[in-house]
């Protein structure tokens, strides 16, 4: 079983204690594993597709994917699929070969019986739900045997095109701003951020 010591860390960085974000974490390792990788630093070694959509429960997995990949926002080397579900795709971007792993909710007998999931149920917001009962849930699922809680698929090749970085950053001539300049618009004879300019994009 893997250590609660990067569990805590993660809490750390998510900002909460709650199950989806430790199950993200957990495929996160699953998948380091199978791809016989560590988690990055470097924005060339891995890339990551989460499945998760914008407005839905359970979004909170892909804070524990990019804090067990090390595939972030920043970095720019992780991206959201749109799904609405708790998958991920990581791509080992060297070796150019991917796995897929996905949350399967295999225990949702002890899930539904927490109290946790009790108080939800009665709309309880998660917020005033003591900690304890959190980790009790968290526990549940970071204790089970992998197999009943994650499906993890077959390594397999994976062409990875990188079309690099953008280089460059100029300051708008509307608000004075750096931007990178790949995101510069021309607005007569000046360049503009895009805010400044009023484009969409
Ligand atoms: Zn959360
Ligand atoms: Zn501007």
């Amino acid at each position: 079983m893997e250590s609660k010591q990067i569990l805590e860390e993660m809490f750390k960085f998510h900002g909460h204690v709650c199950w989806a974000s430790a199950m993200g974490l957990r495929a996160s390792i699953a998948a380091l594993r199978e791809l016989g990788v560590v988690r990055t630093g470097i924005a060339g070694e891995l890339y990551c597709i989460v499945e998760i959509g914008n407005n839905h429960g359970a979004r909170c997995f892909a804070d524990g994917v990019q804090y067990g990949t090390g595939c972030t926002l920043g970095k720019g080397n992780i991206e959201k699929a749109g799904w609405g579900k708790l998958a991920i795709t990581l791509i080992d971007v060297v070796n150019e070969k991917s796995v897929r792993v996905s949350y399967k909710p295999g225990r949702q007998k002890m899930i539904s019986e927490s109290s946790f999931m009790k108080k939800r149920a009665a709309g309880v917001p998660p917020t005033q739900i003591p900690q304890e009962e959190a980790y009790e849930l968290v526990n549940i699922l970071w204790d089970a045997p992998e197999t009943e809680v994650l499906s993890v698929g077959e390594v397999k090749p994976h062409p990875f095109e990188d079309y690099g970085e953008l280089m460059g950053m100029k300051p708008c001539s509307n608000c004075g701003e750096l931007t990178s300049v790949a995101y510069l618009r021309v607005v007569g004879d000046k360049h503009m951020c895009i805010p400044c300019a009023g484009y969409g994009r």
